[in-house]
């Protein structure tokens, strides 16, 4: 395999890792490098930036279940890898991972159901676990809201030790 490459675009001799992979092509890459494609990209979000957005938000929600499948799928062929991440995440945060993992079982199951945002009423919501110990105590709250409960806690934790929670509605049912 030849270590350089012509780039059918900005036409310079290019080391083979300037260009991405491309299975499709005879030589495993794609024609034109790396800079030549962002600058492309760019150009074209630009022009239409609705496109772009679309594929790294409402993508992702909309397409949050085959992602997942991607994901599983991945685990799945690389053992290896998935053991030791969520081996990393479980020496890191064990109450988090195992509270987190009850509470999914509850969810998947319908015992437990998302109620919105406690703050903003918001249908997107993740759960907030005020004690991981308590793994099926929690508070939903949309990104936004759970993102700056956080900030509050991590600003309150370094004047004092007291924790604060956001106003919240008394949740519903659970
Ligand atoms: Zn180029
Ligand atoms: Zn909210
Ligand atoms: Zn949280």
């Amino acid at each position: 395999m030849s270590e350089e490459k012509v780039c059918s675009c900005c036409k310079k001799l290019l080391p083979v890792v300037r260009f991405s992979r491309d299975a499709q092509k005879a030589d495993g890459l794609r024609p034109n490098c790396r800079d030549c494609r962002s600058t492309q990209r760019a150009l074209a979000y630009r022009e239409n930036p609705e496109p772009q957005k679309e594929r790294s938000l409402a993508h992702y929600y909309h397409n949050r279940e085959s992602i997942l499948q991607r994901v599983l799928s991945y685990q799945a062929s690389h053992p290896a890898i998935a053991r030791a991440t969520s081996r990393r995440m479980r020496e890191k945060y064990p109450e988090k991972v195992t509270a987190r993992s009850i509470l999914n079982r509850e969810i998947l199951s319908g015992r437990i159901k998302k109620q919105p945002c406690s703050v903003c009423g918001a249908d997107r919501v993740e759960a907030h676990h005020p004690d991981y110990a308590q793994p099926l105590r929690v508070q939903w709250l949309c990104p936004a809201h759970h993102k700056e409960l956080h900030r509050r806690e991590r600003v309150n934790r370094e004047s004092s030790n007291r924790t604060t929670t956001l106003p919240r509605r008394l949740p519903k049912g659970v």
